[in-house]
C-alpha cells in the first residue's frame, strides 16, 4: 500500500524531530524542512497529503507560506495543518481566511496531533472517493465530469483518449494488451486495428505532457499506467 506523505516545515529541531518520529513511526513517508522557500520547493517536487505547518518561521512566515499554497493551482489541494503558539492569529487561521484546513496549538499533545493527521487524511480520501475524482500530484481526472485536469488546467481530450485515460486510472501497475483496450475502450472486436491503440496512446502522452512516462510500453504484451514510477 502507499504510505501517505506529510511534509513538516518547522524551524525549531526539536519539535520537527518529535514529528518525523512520530510520524514515522504512525506509518507516514516525513520530509522535513526548516523554512518555507523550501517547503514550497518540496510541496512542488513530492505532491504530500498533508502539510504540518508552523506559523513561526524565518523569512517567509506560515500564513505566506500557505497563502501561497493555497493561491497556487497545483498546490492548493494539498491539505494544510497549522501550528501556532500565538493566540492572536487563530482567529484568522480559524476562519479559513487563508485556506488551512485545520490547526494544533503549540504545545501539543502528539497523540492527538496524529489523530488530527489522520482524520485529514481519511477526510481528504473519502472526499475524492465521493466526487469520484482521482489526483494524483498534478493530474485530476474526474469520472462524473468526465473532465481530465494538468496542473489546474482542463485539458481537452478526445472521447476515445477520456476512455483510454480513464481505464489506466482504474487499472494502475497492470499490463493492459492492446485487445483489452480495443474491447473496453472502443467497445467492440476490433481485430487486426491494434495499432489503432498506439496512435491514440502516442496522442495522450502528448496531451499528459512532463507525465507522459507513466505509461509504459510493454514490449509485446500492451501497456501499463504506473503513476507512482
Ligand atoms: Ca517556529
Amino acid at each position: 500500500m502507499k504510505k501517505n506523505k506529510v511534509l513538516v516545515i518547522e524551524d525549531e529541531e526539536d519539535i520537527q524531530n518529535l514529528l518525523l518520529l512520530n510520524l514515522e513511526s504512525a506509518g507516514y513517508k516525513v520530509l522535513v524542512t526548516d523554512n518555507g522557500y523550501d517547503g514550497l520547493n518540496i510541496a512542488r517536487g513530492e505532491f504530500p497529503d498533508l502539510i504540518i505547518l508552523d506559523l513561526m518561521l524565518p523569512h517567509m512566515d506560515g500564513l505566506e507560506v500557505c497563502r501561497r499554497l493555497k493561491s497556487d493551482a497545483k498546490l492548493r489541494n494539498i491539505k494544510v495543518m497549522m501550528v501556532t503558539a500565538k493566540g492572536e492569529e487563530v482567529d484568522r487561521i480559524v476562519g479559513f481566511e487563508l485556506g488551512a484546513d485545520d490547526y494544533v496549538l503549540k504545545p501539543f499533545s502528539i497523540r492527538e496531533l496524529l489523530l488530527r493527521v489522520k482524520a485529514i487524511i481519511r477526510r481528504d480520501s473519502e472526499e475524492a472517493d465521493n466526487k469520484k475524482v482521482w489526483k494524483h500530484e498534478g493530474l485530476e481526472f474526474d469520472f462524473a465530469a468526465m473532465q481530465f485536469r494538468l496542473d489546474g488546467k482542463n485539458i481537452s481530450l478526445t472521447a476515445t483518449e477520456l476512455k483510454l485515460l480513464a481505464e489506466f486510472i482504474q487499472n494502475q501497475g497492470k499490463v493492459l494488451s492492446r485487445e483489452y483496450l480495443l474491447n473496453n475502450v472502443w467497445g467492440y472486436e476490433f481485430e487486426g486495428y491494434s495499432r489503432t491503440v498506439d496512435t491514440h496512446i502516442r496522442r495522450l502522452r502528448v496531451k499528459l505532457g512532463k507525465y507522459s512516462d507513466m505509461i509504459h510500453t510493454s514490449r509485446g504484451l500492451g501497456y501499463k499506467f504506473e503513476p507512482d514510477a
